[in-house]
């Protein structure tokens, strides 16, 4: 069992004042935040954005 992954928005270079955080395994944690980076933050999904937030995954 692999410890959980934390992707904090609050880390991540944004516009809003976003404070979501995202809890899971990494496949979860990329999925949801892939997602949310699109669909809440507009940016575009690539190859570049996951390797951003890929960046970002802290161990709990
Ligand atoms: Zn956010």
């Amino acid at each position: 069992m692999t410890g959980r992954k934390v992707a904090d928005c609050r880390a991540f270079p944004s516009e809003k004042n976003c404070s979501l955080t995202i809890a899971g395994t990494e496949d979860e944690v990329m999925k949801v935040a892939v997602w949310h980076a699109v669909h809440d933050h507009g940016h575009k999904d690539g190859p570049e954005l996951r390797g951003q937030i890929k960046g970002m995954l802290k161990d709990e």
